[in-house]
């Protein structure tokens, strides 16, 4: 019998999404083995039904004719199937004979941003990166979230004590550099944020935003600050002055644990709202009111994310955000900055992190938990002489399209000795792989989100069985890895874990057998075990957050460092850069900006998503448009030192004059890449923009923000109107 499914044969799939960082809960309607519909899960505690365009796009993810499902292997005449064990041996023989031969240096593994929606990686990363032994390793942390964690690791004494904004209380959110209605919050995992920002003002709350764009997010808040972009760490460190000579002495309760709080004084006394304001372009009565409203509030929260982090002072800003936090006494404790304490915890999982123990070979960038700034990728391959990585792992990753200059990153991966590359796709990246090992696709494994319920703004646990099998002799990523751990070592770690019951469980039952002992040995191990948590298709809500950091600091001595030394003789390269001299005349700066349809460097090979007309332009102020004989929808030739694109202009007064914006992800014009809806929409990539050289050089994390470029008409002019 052919036809529709009746009702009866419809199934209901509840499950966590793993696209982004809110982990909204699920609802898909599955009939004939076929998705019918997917709808946000009313149930979920915490997400309460709300889901985002992109979950819908799940099926098409499920569907796409694109997506790898066996291995590929590089060939004269393009990428070719290869069976799997062939695939696995030949990756592990290539990447043991280039160790061999030139050294652990000579093999590098890049791990990109989807790696921490999936636990297989997470849990299973690890185990590989030891039996491949590289000498080099590289993720997007550092373009990215980088000098979040080193702020944790030097304030607090863990890398993942990193504090979230108690959003659900708090009465007054200062918001720099981020805009959470479009990335559903992002070290923060929060839900339904549109309902959860409403809800600050309805109780009388307030929310200020400091961004050199208007945002889709200042239309949630009081008040919009524009200021220059990479000048954020000036307006704090006067925001924080003024607290410490005008509010002193509020710590609150953590008052008696905190250190260097005098020192802190002492270093930010020159940045008064008056020394800063013409770099920053904020009023100095606007930065003593917004001080003064900070500590008049019943509680307040500062919040910063990409827009202060992927600067050249991206961990001073990480820095002073938590000082502002901890100086206002807002730091651990209701309606302030709060410390997650999810089922697993990944404090008890990770490194606390380690700092500058060793630096990249050219540059000499510092590590941070074993991993080089990726801004260092391209040169430790071209420019390492001996010393060069000669191979290459990326792990669910497109640096090309993510890390700066990526012209350069394409250079460098075309001349490898060997790429190889776990991968759903032939993507930017993959491209130049000689191996290609897809895994299984999100819904058809199952999940437990490690790491956003660390970040969470309120602490729940929800398992997600899969729905959909594996294809025929797919493998997970979580088996692709200890494959591969096993054919480069003889699995040596696995043998040496101690007791045969832990051995049987990771390779017989893998993440989901790991999560037994992982919630035995978790904060709710009386509470919760993990039977309720797998018979618990919704979700199982643990509560508001609560003071905790008191008993978790991590630091040698357990108490704060309010002012760490890295910091504070960070502050040097802050001062000059008051004294600066301005840019050329016609130059802009440029950010970027991330759209709800789009989820980094990939999701722009999904058909519902790339209806429509093209996203990718350039917003540009009407001011700055005219100077330059632009008009809306206009071509642009757009400049920067790392090279050129040629993109349409948006003129709009929601950008700062002298700043200009493109969104991140796009550039998918180069060839062999296998994206058939992409390439539709190919747009340009803002990384062939950004600059290589351009690093914050405490962290060593990309300076993305802030590129120094110019922007000039492609079209060519009437005479009138250049003259
Ligand atoms: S907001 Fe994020 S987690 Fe929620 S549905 Fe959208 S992509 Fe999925």
């Amino acid at each position: 019998m052919t036809g529709e499914p009746t009702p009866a044969e419809e199934k209901v799939h509840y499950r966590a999404c793993s696209l982004c960082e809110a982990i909204c809960g699920l609802e898909i309607r599955v009939a004939g083995g076929a998705i019918r519909s997917i709808r946000g899960d009313k149930a979920d505690p915490f997400s309460r039904g709300h889901i985002c365009p992109k979950a819908v796009a799940l099926k098409d993810i499920h569907d796409d004719p694109d997506r790898l499902r066996q291995p590929m292997r590089r060939t004269a005449s393009g990428f070719a199937p290869v069976p799997w064990p062939e695939a696995l041996d030949e990756a592990a023989d290539a990447l043991r004979k280039i160790r061999g031969r030139y050294g652990r240096k000579a093999v590098a593994v890049y791990a990109g941003n989807p790696n921490v929606h999936n636990w297989g990686s997470i849990l299973f990363a690890p185990p590989f990166y030891r039996s491949l032994r590289a000498g080099r390793r590289y993720s997007a942390t550092s373009v990215d979230q980088l000098p979040h964690h080193l702020a944790a690791y030097l304030m607090f004494g863990h890398q993942f004590l990193l504090p979230v904004p108690d959003l659900d209380r708090t009465d007054f959110l200062l918001i720099f550099g981020a805009n959470p209605v479009v990335s559903n919050g992002s070290i923060m995992t929060a839900p339904d944020i549109k309902k959860r920002l409403k809800a600050i003002r309805e109780r009388g709350g307030r929310i200020v935003v400091v961004d050199p764009r208007r945002t889709e997010t200042t239309g949630f808040a009081d008040e919009h600050l524009f200021v220059r972009p990479g000048s954020d760490a000036l307006l704090l460190a006067a925001l924080v002055q003024i607290v410490l000579t005008e509010h002193p002495d509020r710590l609150g309760g953590l008052a008696d644990l905190v250190d260097g709080v005098d020192e802190l004084a002492a270093a930010l006394a020159p940045y008064t709202p008056e020394a800063v304001s013409g770099a920053t372009g904020v009023p100095a009565e606007s930065v003593r009111r917004l001080a003064d409203d900070f500590c008049g509030a019943k509680s307040a929260v500062a919040y910063g994310r990409m827009g202060v982090s992927v600067q050249a002072f991206g961990g001073l800003c990480q820095w002073l955000v938590n000082v502002l936090n901890l100086v206002t006494g807002n730091m651990d404790r209701a309606g302030g900055a709060m410390f997650p304490r999810p089922a697993v915890d990944l404090l008890s999982l990770s490194s606390r992190g380690g700092f500058a123990r060793f630096k990249s070979s050219v540059r000499g960038l510092p590590e941070f938990a074993g991993e080089l700034p990726v801004a260092t990728l391209a040169e430790d391959m071209l420019t390492g002489g001996d010393d060069a990585a000669r191979a290459l792992v990326t792990i669910a990753g497109n640096p090309v399209l993510s890390t700066p200059n990526g012209r350069k990153l394409d250079e460098a991966l075309a001349g490898l000795d060997f790429m190889l590359s776990i991968d759903l796709y032939i993507n930017e990246t993959t491209r130049h792989a000689d191996l290609i090992l897809p895994p299984t696709g999100p819904l058809e494994h199952d999940h437990y989100d490690i790491v956003f319920h660390q970040l969470a703004i309120r602490n729940t646990a929800r398992y997600s069985p899969a729905l959909f099998p594996p294809g025929d002799g797919a493998l997970h990523d979580w088996e692709i890895l200890l494959e591969l751990a096993a054919r480069l070592d003889g699995s040596p770690w696995l043998e040496r874990l101690k007791g045969r019951a832990l051995r049987w469980y990771l390779r017989r039952q893998g993440p989901t057998g790991l999560l037994e002992r992982l919630l035995r040995n978790g904060p709710y191990a009386h509470t919760l075990d993990f039977r309720q948590v797998m018979s618990a298709p919704h979700g199982i809500d643990l509560g508001g957050l609560e003071p905790s950091l008191r008993e978790r600091l991590k630091t040698p001595d357990r108490r704060i460092a309010a002012a760490p030394k890295q910091f504070i003789d960070d502050l040097d390269r802050l001062a000059a850069s008051l004294r600066a001299e301005p840019g050329a005349r016609d130059e802009l700066v440029l950010i970027s900006r991330r759209q709800p349809r789009s989820n980094n460097s990939w999701m722009h090979n999904y058909p519902r998503l790339m209806k429509g007309a093209d996203r990718c332009c350039l917003q540009i102020h009407p001011d700055d448009a005219r100077q330059r004989v632009l008009t809306d929808g206009a071509l642009a030739r757009v400049r920067s030192r790392a090279g050129e694109v040629v993109v349409p202009v948006e003129i709009t007064d929601a950008m700062m004059p002298g700043v200009v914006c493109l969104p991140h992800g796009f550039g998918h014009d180069r060839d062999g890449v296998r994206l058939r809806v992409a390439e539709k929409h190919p747009g340009a990539s803002v990384n062939d923009l950004t600059d290589e050289l351009r690093v914050d050089l405490l962290s060593g994390n990309a300076a993305l923000s802030g590129v120094p470029v110019t922007v000039e008409s492609e079209q060519p002019q009437p005479r009138a109107q250049l003259a």
